[in-house]
């Protein structure tokens, strides 16, 4: 029995110049799709579509930051007119500047709210009417295990994990049974996302939390999964943690 499919699509992956969404870039064009690496740090984008390239897989870069409503539009729409059509965004591009609420760490509460939560939407309001043109489409949206628990310091984090859960499930709810929305919900995974915490004690706590990593691409794995499924099938939630993390 067959339970993937092996058709090439065209995927914009955003926040792909490092950890996940390099680890999904990477492994979607390995696997014959047509992948659109978008971030703002371009110097890294070019460097992993190089990679691909040199491997025989198709790959092209955008400058882009997700909390700009037009340029998410405007890059969807240069990838549309580029290829005739937008199969997959992976709405990956996040930040975790965690804190507790007493920190008043307000403008990494903005930041966290203007990416992981306006830079989804704006990533849905810009495929949405290249979907509904063409039929179908699949919207990916990469969570945490924030959208389900919320611990000391995580509470605005969580939060708006809490709203790209909702929101994902609002899509799927609402949508044509062509357009498919997956929502990928990982532990603790190896990438830069810890780097920028500046609260002193998160930065202590966190660093306990992350010790049991797994490698970026064993989300990657899930995404291709979700993507490889017929299109009557919508694998709705992955939800995946390091054996070791409870
Ligand atoms: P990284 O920090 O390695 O990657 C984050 C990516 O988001 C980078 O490519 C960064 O690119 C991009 N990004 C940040 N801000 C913007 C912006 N304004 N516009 C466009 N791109 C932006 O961390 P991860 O790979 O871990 O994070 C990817 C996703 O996975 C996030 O949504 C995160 O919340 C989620 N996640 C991660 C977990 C983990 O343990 N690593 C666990 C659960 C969920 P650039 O700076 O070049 O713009």
């Amino acid at each position: 029995m067959t339970t993937t499919t092996n058709t090439s699509k065209v995927v914009l992956v955003t926040g792909a110049s490092s950890g996940i969404g390099e680890a999904t870039a990477v492994r979607l064009a390995a696997e014959g799709h047509d992948v659109v690496l978008a971030a703002r740090r371009t110097d890294r984008l070019d460097a992993v579509a190089d990679r691909i390239r040199a491997g025989g897989g198709r790959a092209t870069t955008l400058s882009l930051d997700v909390s700009d409503a037009d340029a998410v539009r405007a890059a969807v729409d240069t990838v549309v007119q580029e290829r005739g059509r937008i199969d997959v965004i992976v709405n990956n591009a996040g930040v975790m500047p965690l804190s507790r609420l007493d920190a008043l760490l307000v403008d990494e509460w903005d930041r966290m709210i203007d990416v992981n939560v306006r830079g989804l939407l704006h990533g849905i309001a810009a495929v949405l009417p290249h979907f509904r043109r063409q039929g179908g489409g699949h919207v990916v949206t990469v969570a945490s295990v924030g959208a389900h628990e919320v611990v000391p310091t995580s509470a605005v984090y969580s939060a708006t994990k809490f709203a790209a859960w909702a929101i994902t499930e609002g899509l799927r709810l609402e949508s044509d049974p062509g357009i498919r929305a997956t929502t990928i919900t990982p532990g603790v995974v190896e990438s830069e996302l810890a780097e920028h915490i500046s609260d002193p004690d998160a930065q202590t706590t966190t660093k306990i939390y992350r010790r049991n990593a797994i490698p970026a691409d064993a989300i990657a794995r899930a995404i291709s999964f979700a993507l490889g499924q017929p299109a009557d099938v919508d694998v709705n939630e992955i939800i995946m943690r390091p054996a070791a993390q409870r």
